[in-house]
């Protein structure tokens, strides 16, 4: 049993944060994060980025060496073997997480639910993998999913269609389960949630009756979130499984925010930050309560967050390295937590994008977007890349 003290998490430890990192990997991510951290920059960037895509100008090269490399681990799953060992090195396992994004035709859902299979099987031969994922609008049109969400009469070939969406998400978990091998469902817009949900549900009943399996992910920027996962739990317990849950605070949030201004209907984002902060929380420490029961994955760059969460296994007396509890980020960001984490033996994974770069492109332009935020993630990553490149010189 491994009860390291919280104490000695050091989250500015930049040596332990970026040991994988050349002094030339380092000084093209400072130049990343100052690029991305002009919104003007990001504003302008992205739609000419998608047109000379659209229209074939050569500047894959360029997307390549630059965010691409910052963000996803390559474009197929053998591509990713470097990535992935660089990870493990400093203990942090991989998600590997295809992340071919907007697709709409029955050809591409089938295409990406045979690649996340391959994930498993990935899996299955490679202990640092310790997750696979799929995000429900990788295998189904979300379009359809928001007709269901909306509780609209749907016609035979719809009905069909939706089969099809469950018929692919089912063989995943499945897969899972049979090789042992946890699946995060990604949330994502709450006019199709329900319905992700719903699948999730179905899902965890059939899979995680022995141990958490399947987890499906809950928004904390969403005010009625803490609720479900009460909810989720109490049917759980009732029914005899195990609850999994990713818990995120959401990144969907802006675009919420405008739909429900549109149409007029009520925003379903909290009021604040702040709102969002104490739900994601109170969410953490309700998974804690009942770890017995609750697979839990604390899905965040927050530093605050990562504290609380070790802060609390010390507290309860619960091991670091329990297999229910992991903490996660995203590839190339916040290295500080995951690093840091790991050395100090809690359990950590880091979602690894990949597949084709032109495919990939949404994924990307929302981590950009992310990062333009004033006083956001880019500051942070800026200043702790500054401060390794000063502590290296100095040893030099
Ligand atoms: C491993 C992992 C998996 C993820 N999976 C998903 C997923 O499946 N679905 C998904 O939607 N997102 C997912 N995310 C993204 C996540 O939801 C957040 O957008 C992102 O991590 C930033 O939040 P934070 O907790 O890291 O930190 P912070 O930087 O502290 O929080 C930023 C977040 O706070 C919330 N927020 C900011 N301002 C306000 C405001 N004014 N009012 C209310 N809330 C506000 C927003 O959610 C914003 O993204 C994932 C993130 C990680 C690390």
């Amino acid at each position: 049993m491994n009860l390291a003290s919280p104490a000695s998490l050091d989250f500015n430890n930049t040596e332990i944060a970026f040991k994988s990192k050349s002094d030339k990997d380092l000084t093209q991510a400072y130049w990343l994060f100052k690029m991305v951290s002009s919104n003007m920059l990001i504003k302008i960037g992205t739609p000419i980025t998608n047109f000379s895509l659209n229209i074939g100008l050569p500047i894959q090269n360029i997307i390549k060496n630059t965010i691409y490399k910052q963000f996803c681990g390559g474009v197929s799953i053998e591509d990713c073997s470097e990535s992935i060992a660089d990870l493990g090195k400093g203990n942090v396992t991989t998600i590997l997480d295809y992340s071919v994004e907007g697709e709409d035709s029955e050809a591409s859902f089938d295409q990406t639910f045979q690649e996340i299979l391959k994930t498993v099987e990935s899996a299955k031969s490679n202990p640092l993998i310790s997750f696979c994922v799929f995000k429900p609008t990788g295998l189904g049109r979300f379009d359809l999913l928001a007709k269901i969400d909306a509780k609209e009469i749907l016609t035979t070939e719809e009905q069909e269609e939706f089969i099809r969406i469950k018929y692919r998400c089912n063989e995943i978990c499945k897969a899972c389960y049979e090789g042992n091998i946890r699946v995060l469902i990604d949330a994502e817009h709450s006019w199709i949630q329900d319905t992700i949900d719903d699948i999730a549900r179905e899902m965890m009943e059939k899979y995680n009756v022995e141990k958490p399996i399947v987890y499906n992910t809950y928004q904390l920027y969403r005010h009625d979130k803490l609720a479900s996962l009460k909810a989720d739990f109490a049917y759980a317990k009732l029914q005899q499984f195990h609850l999994g849950a990713k818990i995120v605070r959401g990144a969907y949030m802006e675009i919420e925010r405008e739909r429900a201004n549109e149409k007029g209907y009520p925003s379903p984002i909290q009021k604040n930050k702040a709102g969002s902060d104490t739900d994601y929380d109170l969410a953490i420490q309700f998974c804690l309560d009942h770890i017995d029961k609750i697979g839990l994955m604390a899905g965040t760059h927050n530093e605050d967050s990562a504290k609380l969460l070790a802060g609390e296994l010390s507290r309860r007396n619960i091991s670091n390295n329990l297999p229910n509890i992991f903490f996660a980020q995203l590839l190339g960001m916040s290295d500080n937590l995951s690093f840091n984490l790991a050395s100090a033996g809690y359990n950590v994974a880091k979602y690894m994008p990949y597949g084709p770069v032109k495919a990939v492109m949404p994924y990307l332009f929302r981590r950009a977007q992310e990062n333009t935020s004033v006083g956001g993630q880019t500051s942070r990553e800026l200043s702790l890349i500054i401060k390794e490149q000063q502590r290296r010189k100095k040893q030099k």
